[in-house]
């Protein structure tokens, strides 16, 4: 999607303005609009833009790098006892100490390795931590997230051998194909594993997403204007 730079003062108006396609859309399907989260993406935007929102009363933010995220928000966190940080990008095991310190939930639980990382520095920080786990719904090869054939075994995996509760599941579609199409999969691997969350859908998509069930959508550009 290509997006144009905002005014600092058009943040406020660009919240209001998604939040109201989200009511609409929410009632057009009978939602109760309180099921979805609105997660401002806010990797790679100027700090001023950041502030904008957080004077205009948002508070639940998503960032794809732990330390950018964390030169950017460990402060603000202090500000703003309110705030909720979601991590949405790739996670290494060496960073998982730091992402549990800053983020309460994250969304790209998807290998063994990070999964038993995250969980056995929940329970070191003693911090009750939300995970969805990725599913490449597209199977792309280079892309990041559980293979759709091997969701459920990692389920299990996270569930029982872990310990680490899975709250749900997030997706990136493939550019080139119907959103629509991963949107629908995603839903159904959720209610074949009995789990409830759905991150998925962004500036593009994200009407399309909740149609669809999501409970969290990750919006940046729409919010923000283009990134740096
Ligand atoms: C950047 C990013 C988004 C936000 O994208 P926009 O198109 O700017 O809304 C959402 N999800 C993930 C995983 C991202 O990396």
């Amino acid at each position: 999607m290509k997006v144009k730079a905002m005014e600092l003062s058009d943040i406020s108006k660009a919240f209001t303005q998604v939040r109201t396609k989200i009511d609409r859309v929410a009632r057009s399907c009978n939602r109760p609009t309180e099921q979805i989260t609105l997660i401002a993406v806010s990797k790679q935007q100027q700090k001023d833009r950041i502030d904008a929102s957080l004077a205009a009363g948002h508070r639940v933010f998503g960032e794809n790098r732990v330390q950018e995220a964390k030169k950017r928000w460990a402060n603000r966190k202090y500000q703003y006892s309110e705030l909720r940080l979601h991590l949405i990008g790739p996670l290494q095991s060496n960073k998982a100490a730091d992402a549990v310190r800053l983020f309460d939930v994250i969304h790209t639980i998807d290998r063994p390795k990070i999964a038993i990382a995250i969980a056995k520095e929940a329970a070191q920080q003693n911090k009750n931590i939300q995970c969805f786990i990725q599913v490449n719904t597209g199977d792309e090869p280079q892309k990041s997230g559980i293979s759709p054939r091997d969701l459920s075994s990692f389920v299990d995996f996270c569930r029982e051998e872990v310990g680490l509760p899975i709250a749900g599941l997030m997706c990136i579609p493939p550019v080139d194909e119907e959103a629509a199409i991963h949107f629908g999969f995603l839903n159904t691997l959720a209610s074949r594993n009995n789990l409830t969350g759905l991150s998925m859908g962004m500036s593009g998509d994200y009407e399309e997403a909740i149609r669809f069930g999501a409970t969290h959508i990750r919006v940046g550009s729409a919010l923000f204007g283009s990134r740096e």
